[in-house]
């Protein structure tokens, strides 16, 4: 029988950073991932200033700093006559006054390369967990299926499931979640960046559309949100009518539309919003988007992720490593993630009852469209720029930063910029 002392499921953003964190603490650990590589496309590819100062306080900046990355210092909004800066992360407290934008593939693999210099570290690519193991109504581990087709069995004090916002360790161990029902999916395609273009992050809403461009230095990550459920129905207008739109929204991509050859340029998000009522059963713990799918809204989900990952390092390193883990311990975690989960779902609704659902449904003209004037809020952030510090803080900080517990600390913790690299 196969046996380690936590089974984490899921090689994502909350499953590699907890990973590593417990195997700094001597804690022995295992991942399993079902894919054989960290490779996706259009997965969320934001480090944020958080993670960058953790990344420092684990003595990873330097390498960090290695992986080609993209800085992002402002989300503007597109008007017909031009940008309007709504967030500026220059402005925000610490250290990292960017978000870093890096394929997630190089940012899972640096938290990978980092696991596996610790003796308690394993990681099992090509490996998917199936079922839950239990007894006596507590979760004893999971059973599960490897890159040859066979199955086997794997027991842990502590399985914790990062498997994401489709987690079917959740549903197994019958966690309840509660739903909000969101306006909006996403399409995400591409488009060429050229030189001289905006930089940073740029949105524009209204007329029954929305497009967010993301400066990924040779090219635009897109996002086209449309309203739930009409994907098909859009499809079906013919992909010259979406490059048309993208066009009339922010005109100056109008000459590079035609790079969307056809519908498999264009991946769809099934955009959810939910939250588990309890994140954890006896033996289990859900993090990360297992235990709360977020909106696109503000691109939290990957600092939420790893925060809980963090804050779970350090509540769970203890109890685990001196074989003492209670129920309670599970419920610390809880604890302390939930308010700034539901705080942060809470405000992603309202922008989503406020703006989107209004742009959505066309009850709102295209933001800034010829007379059209830019709305309240954006009209006081040019006033009082000072203002732009606080989206960009909720986005690049989050509303409860976690750091490095102590036992994760990497020697040049202090001293290293994650994105300079400098000392
Ligand atoms: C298209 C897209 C764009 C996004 N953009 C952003 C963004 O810009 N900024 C942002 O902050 N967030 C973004 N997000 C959200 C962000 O990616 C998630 O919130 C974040 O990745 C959650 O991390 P996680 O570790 O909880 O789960 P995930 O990243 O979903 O990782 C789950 C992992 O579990 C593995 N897995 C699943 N089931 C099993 C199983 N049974 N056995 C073994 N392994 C399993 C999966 O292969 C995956 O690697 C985006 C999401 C999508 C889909």
């Amino acid at each position: 029988m196969e046996r380690t002392t936590c089974c984490v499921v899921g090689g994502g953003p909350a499953g590699m950073m907890l990973a590593l964190l417990l195997a700094r603490a001597g804690v022995a650990v295992t991942v399993l991932e079902k894919h054989g590589d960290f490779l996706r496309d259009f997965r969320g590819d934001t480090v944020h200033p958080s993670t960058l100062t953790l990344l420092d306080e684990l003595g990873l900046g330097a390498e960090f700093a290695k992986v080609p990355h993209r800085l992002v210092q402002q989300l503007q909004v597109q008007l017909d006559s031009g940008l309007l800066p709504v967030a500026d992360f220059r402005r925000i407290p610490g250290p990292h006054k960017h978000l870093a934008l890096v394929p997630q593939w190089d940012f899972l693999g640096l938290l990978a390369d980092a696991g596996r210099a610790e003796p308690t570290f394993t990681l099992r690519m090509q490996t998917k967990a199936t079922e839950l193991l239990t007894e006596g109504g507590a979760v004893t581990g999971v059973r599960y299926r490897s890159a040859d087709g066979g199955s086997g069995e794997l027991r842990a004090d502590l399985t914790v499931a990062c498997d994401g916002r489709r987690s079917v360790l959740r549903d197994a161990a019958g966690l309840r979640a509660r739903s909000f029902g969101v306006p909006l999916d996403v399409w995400w395609f591409r488009l060429p960046r050229h030189d001289g273009d905006p930089t940073g992050g740029i949105a524009r809403f209204g007329s029954g559309q929305g497009t967010v461009v993301i400066d990924r230095g040779d090219y635009f990550q897109c996002a086209y949100l449309i309203r739930k459920g009409t994907d098909a129905t859009l499809r079906a207008e013919g992909i010259e009518t979406f490059r048309r739109r993208v066009a009339a929204m922010i005109p100056w991509l109008g000459d590079r539309v035609e790079a969307v050859g056809d519908w498999d340029d264009v991946a769809l998000l099934d955009v959810r919003l939910d939250r588990l009522v309890r994140w954890s059963t006896e033996g289990l713990l859900c993090l990360g988007d297992a235990a709360h799918a977020m909106s696109p809204v503000g691109g939290v989900g990957i600092n939420l992720a790893i925060q809980d990952a963090v804050a779970a390092a350090r509540l769970l390193a203890g109890p685990l490593r001196h074989g003492a883990l209670t129920r309670r311990d599970l419920d610390r975690v809880q604890l302390r993630r939930w308010a700034p989960t539901a705080l942060t779902q809470a405000m992603q609704r309202v922008i989503h009852a406020r703006l989107l659902n209004p742009a959505l449904t066309g009850a709102i003209p295209l933001v800034g469209a010829g007379s059209a004037r830019p709305s309240r809020p954006i009209r006081l952030l040019q006033r009082l720029p000072l203002l732009q510090a606080i989206p960009a803080t909720v986005v690049g900080i989050g509303l409860v930063p976690e750091h490095a517990p102590a036992f994760a600390r990497g020697v040049s913790s202090r001293t290293t910029n994650s994105t300079t690299g400098r000392h």
